[in-house]
């Protein structure tokens, strides 16, 4: 069987780099925002060129974090992709605000902005207070932040983007800069992954940087025990940013390895299905390499009889998710239609060119 994400090849390259990391904080016991937090939040914003990077407890933090900084609470609309994984929108609900459903754009799973501005029509409509919209990077590709920043700025928005499936990408920039802040995830199987629950928020905005970080110790001032607002328990584990900062320094090398399996995929698949397509100029994190096709079942069947795993990115768009569909939703066809025909194929850095053929022959016997 392949495996669908490999984190055992990744651990044999790094040798043992992440156990003498690990035996480093072991030793000086700074297990709660120990020196390698803010020296990982330092490489990490340098990475991808943001002023600044907060750590925190998840992608799902990292989400929370920006949106409660700005104060969005009950009567406000966050707009939000119907075709993206449930913390999206969880995040703004999880403050009492409401989410408001839009449509991923044709040829491409991102949010719509188009349909982002219908959004916003519908929750005015609704009686809400539009303040934010949260651009998802989905399977690797940024949003298109260029024209969600332009609505966002004309509607008097913030700008929040998901890129916990993104880091690493770029799209007239790179993730981490493309909205007034990003989130990103640290969960193992994200193209930049520890070994546990783990997310950072990047931004330019040094006053946003200092709410969230007194957001993220229970919303402490300046004496320690005179907590100035209501906050979480959302820090970064030492142990985590240890990990991270290893994994950090071959992620580019990584990214330029995910850039050739999906490369030789689209060679050799393209032909017989619509496999994803780049923007000009665009790169991907390819967090995963999604075949859309109304053949999906006996793609999946022939990749399972021929030990190939495949995992489909998401059978159910979230307006229609039982937790989720008493929120306002503009008409969603694409997501839908999405939900019915996405499937991803297994996507790692190490994965070999033996492998890759075994999953494009399994594909296209599945699609016979
Ligand atoms: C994984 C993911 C998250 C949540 O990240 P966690 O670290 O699991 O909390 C949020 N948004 C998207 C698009 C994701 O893929």
């Amino acid at each position: 069987m392949i495996p669908f994400v490999d984190l055992q090849a990744q651990r044999r390259r790094l040798g043992d780099r992440i156990e003498r990391a690990m035996a480093r904080v072991l030793e000086h016991g700074g297990f709660i925002s120990g020196p390698e937090v803010a020296e990982f939040e330092g490489r990490l914003a340098a990475f991808c060129g943001a002023a600044h990077a907060l750590g925190c407890s998840s992608g799902t933090d990292a989400l929370v974090l920006p949106l409660m900084a700005w104060g969005i609470g009950p009567g406000d609309a966050v707009i939000v992709p119907a075709f993206t994984f449930v913390a999206t929108a969880e995040a703004p609900a999880l403050l009492g605000a409401t989410p408001v459903f839009a449509d991923a754009r044709e040829g491409e799973f991102n949010l719509d902005p188009a349909s982002a501005e219908a959004a916003i029509a519908l929750a005015r409509a609704k009686g809400l207070t539009p303040k934010a919209i949260i651009g998802v990077d989905l399977f690797g590709l940024p949003a298109d932040y260029a024209a969600l920043r332009a609505l966002a700025d004309r509607e008097g928005l913030y700008l929040l983007a998901d890129a916990a499936q993104g880091f690493g990408g770029e799209r007239g920039g790179k993730a981490g800069t493309l909205g007034h802040a990003t989130a990103t995830s640290f969960f193992p199987a994200k193209p930049l992954g520890c070994y546990g629950d783990g997310g950072a928020v990047l931004t330019e905005d040094a006053a946003l940087l200092a709410v969230m970080r007194s957001l993220r110790v229970h919303g402490h001032g300046t004496d320690k025990y005179d907590n100035v607002r209501l906050g979480l328990n959302a820090r970064l584990d030492t142990l985590q940013a240890a990990i991270l900062i290893e994994k950090l320094a071959i992620f580019a090398e990584e990214l330029e390895a995910r850039d050739r399996v999906a490369a030789r995929y689209t060679e050799l698949l393209q032909d017989v299905v619509a496999v994803p397509r780049l923007p000009a100029g665009a790169r991907s994190a390819w967090a995963q390499f999604t075949l859309v096709t109304d053949r999906r079942d006996a793609v999946a069947a022939a990749c399972k009889a021929a030990g190939v795993p495949t995992a489909v990115y998401y059978p159910i768009p979230l307006h229609r998710q039982t937790g989720y569909a008493h929120y306002p939703a503009v008409p969603c066809p694409v997501s839908e239609r999405l939900a019915g025909q996405v499937i991803s194929l297994p996507m790692h850095p190490y994965l070999s060119e033996a492998d890759q053929d075994r999953v494009v022959a399994a594909v296209r016997q599945g699609l016979a």
